[in-house]
């Protein structure tokens, strides 16, 4: 599968254990023993530590799967859990993680892993990633770069482009229906004909997310949709989520909502057999291929003052992300 990890900084050394001689416990004449302690010294630091790692592998199942695997021995599952998401979010202008993966793809990642003083590991910051499709001719590449007075800092891609663009692809946060979806299928539900949007799968009372900013022009029920939301944005698109339990609070023709924000929840009000959002891409009052639709244009370039640096970074974390090659060869 290519599930490798390469060490780019001197690893962290795991806590220092010193295992002591078991002490037994007993009463008087009684055999076996009642209690066997087994003592163990820790040694206590008050200093994080970090080094840097890159983790690579190919999705045969789901993305969570494909970082589960490649992340053992380095991560805590938890920390693995948290990349899948993490790499949804630095895509998520780019690519509907829960539906356009595919068995084969590819993804290179470049984390800083960091041990807290008691022995606890996260993974502090990706710093680059690389998303090879299987569909998509080029891949996508993310390299983190901090600008200055940004205490966050943002990714761009390899031209020094933003990430960030005025859409995001998925109405559904990944982190909050990873769990269902797995890269190759989704459920299939029972739906009214002629069906035009796309459907997500998700559990009840999930927070809906407006894709960009934009004026609810209709908030109420409507035949098959149910609870239905319409959001315009400046680009005279529209945005439409149905079968919604409910709206989140001041949702009315008018509001103005930001991207990001929740606009409502999954249900299963209108024509639906199982909770699920129905999401649609409308232009002229005809529904498109959000797919298509969400192409997300090129987002803000870096600072002209900042190239220089963005360029040195771009070069070291893109090596950085290629040394995979080299250790794939011993698999
Ligand atoms: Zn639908």
């Amino acid at each position: 599968m290519g599930m490798v990890a390469v060490w780019l900084t001197p690893a962290l050394e795991p806590k220092q254990i010193f295992p002591m001689a078991p002490v037994v416990v007993t009463r008087p004449g009684i055999e076996p023993a009642d209690f066997l302690f087994r003592p163990v010294v820790i040694e206590a630091s008050n200093t994080e530590l970090t080094d840097t790692l890159q983790i690579s592998g190919v999705i045969q199942s789901s993305l969570y799967n494909a970082l589960n695997e490649s992340g053992v021995g380095v991560l805590p599952p938890s920390a693995r859990h948290q990349l899948a998401w993490s790499l949804a979010d630095i895509f998520e202008y780019k690519v509907d993680m829960s539906r356009d993966l595919r068995q084969g793809d590819k993804f290179h990642l470049l984390i800083e892993r960091l041990q807290k003083p008691n022995g606890a590991i996260i993974v502090s910051k990706v710093l680059g990633a690389r998303l090879a499709l299987s569909n998509a001719s080029n891949p996508l590449e993310a390299i983190h770069f901090d600008t200055p007075g940004s205490s966050t800092g943002q990714y761009y891609d390899a031209s020094g482009m933003s990430l960030r663009a005025a859409f995001l692809r998925a109405p559904v946060a990944f982190r909050r229906i990873s769990s269902i979806f797995g890269a190759r299928k989704h459920p299939i539900f029972g739906e009214w004909r002629n069906h035009t949007g796309t459907d997500y799968a998700a559990p009840m009372g999930t927070p809906v997310r407006a894709i960009g900013d934009g004026v609810v022009i209709f908030a109420g029920t409507k035949g098959g949709y149910g609870n239905m939301i319409d959001i315009r944005h400046r680009n005279g698109m529209v945005s439409r989520y149905g079968h919604m339990r409910n709206f989140a609070t001041g949702m009315r023709p008018g509001t103005r909502v930001a991207m990001g924000s929740t606009i409502g929840y999954v249900g299963m009000t209108g024509w639906a057999t199982g909770p699920h959002l129905h999401f649609e891409i409308r232009v002229g009052g005809v529904a498109h291929d959000p797919k298509l639709a969400l192409q997300s244009r090129s987002g803000e370039p870096i600072p002209a003052n900042e190239r220089v640096l963005f360029q040195k970074m771009r070069n070291q974390t893109l090596a950085s992300l290629n040394q995979s090659r080299l250790a794939s060869v011993t698999e």
